[in-house]
């Protein structure tokens, strides 16, 4: 059979299948944020693939477009499965990160690996990033232009991956995001949308660090988020 003949039956079926469905009473089913970017690339010529996570980290080279390069010693690109449905995003990385060149290996990071496996996951099944690539010196804030040069590689990330979750992880991740100046403790709590994506905003672990009564938060917060995806909660 030739391909066009195949593509016609192929089609055939699928109109055949969606009648029958529709007649037994379906209405809908879940469509995850990655057909859709199938689908918006439909009709449209082959040259204008989707960019990978290996292109954007080709073109983040040995990155020298902000201040931050002179001192660090690995850019931090993110790690994880390439098609995860949920990303973690940080604010930037620390000493460890820094020396080992991977998200949230250090005590944060330990942590955020405890939580992942509380709600069943393990970091493999998941993305894990930051909102900046470079430490920051003596681990201070990200400053305005560093987060402005370095963001857009977040998005792109986001972009190739499109997830249908992101668990911002602290003030800068959830600020950025959200494109808000609201504090972590408003943002917290509740789903947004950014980009089509579900956005869940929490406390970061470095915080609850110092913080553990927080904590409580944090696994409500965990808790929507499981339900959201669809993940069973521990029974109590
Ligand atoms: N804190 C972050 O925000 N990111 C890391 O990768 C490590 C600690």
């Amino acid at each position: 059979m030739n391909t066009r003949r195949a593509a016609i039956e192929t089609i055939d079926d699928i109109e055949q299948t969606l009648h029958y469905l529709l007649q037994s009473g379906w209405r809908g089913f879940d469509c995850p944020q990655r057909c859709f970017a199938v689908m918006e690339n439909w009709g449209q010529a082959p040259a204008k693939r989707q960019e990978t996570l290996e292109d954007i980290r080709a073109d983040l080279g040995d990155c020298r477009r902000c201040k931050l390069w002179t001192k660090r010693n690995n850019i931090v690109f993110g790690v994880g499965d390439p098609g995860a449905r949920l990303v973690f995003v940080g604010e930037g990385p620390g000493y460890d990160e820094d020396q080992q060149g991977e998200p949230f290996v250090g005590a944060a990071g330990r942590l955020l690996t405890r939580i992942i496996a509380a709600m069943g996951l393990s970091r493999d099944q998941v993305y894990i990033c930051n909102i900046i690539k470079c430490r920051p010196p003596g681990n201070r804030n990200p400053e305005a232009d560093e987060i402005e040069t370095c963001s857009p590689f977040l998005k792109r990330q986001l972009k190739a991956i499109t997830p249908d979750f992101i668990c911002a992880l602290g003030t800068f991740a959830s600020q950025t995001i959200l494109e808000s100046h609201d504090p972590i403790s408003r943002l917290r709590g509740r789903l947004h949308d950014c980009m089509g994506i579900k956005v869940l905003a929490t406390y970061h672990p470095a915080y609850l660090l110092r913080n553990p009564d927080k904590k409580r938060d944090v696994w409500e917060d965990m808790k929507l988020l499981m339900k959201a995806m669809g993940l069973p909660l521990p029974q109590k």
